[in-house]
């Protein structure tokens, strides 16, 4: 599926990388809601958490990992960071393409803009 990362990925819509090998792309998110907001995803075509099976377990656990590096890189290993990924509407997961959200650089606030309830 065409999308705006797909076009990253293959070089037609440019982007600011930070990290970039044979199956993942890290790359500064736009609009960037904490002062580090870099997007990590994987170069193959997996529309969202939802569609990500157990052969692409070991691709997700290397996400992680390059998450980690990235935070060490960018300063951020000991001041703390989130790794978040939105899934489906109610998250507000605008690209259909699998991508992870590495937010720090400052004290980050409520982990949802909702109040929760377990009711
Ligand atoms: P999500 O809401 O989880 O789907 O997040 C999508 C993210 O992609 C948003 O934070 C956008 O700011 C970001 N984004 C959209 N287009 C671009 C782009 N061309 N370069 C970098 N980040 C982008």
């Amino acid at each position: 599926m065409e999308t705006v990362f797909s076009k990253i990925i293959e070089g037609t819509i440019p982007s600011k990388k930070v990290f970039e090998n044979e199956r993942i792309l890290a790359f500064y998110d736009i609009e960037p809601a904490a002062p580090v907001h870099v997007l990590i995803i994987p170069k193959k075509f997996i529309a969202s958490m939802n569609d990500v099976t157990p052969e692409d377990l070991p691709l997700i656990a290397e996400i992680h990992s390059v998450a980690q590096q990235i935070a060490a890189e960018l300063g951020i290993a000991d001041s703390g960071y989130r790794l978040i990924n939105n899934c489906g509407p109610d998250s507000g997961q605008a690209v259909p393409h699998l991508h992870y959200h590495l937010l720090g650089g400052a004290k980050l606030g409520a982990l949802t803009g909702n109040s929760a309830s377990h009711a």
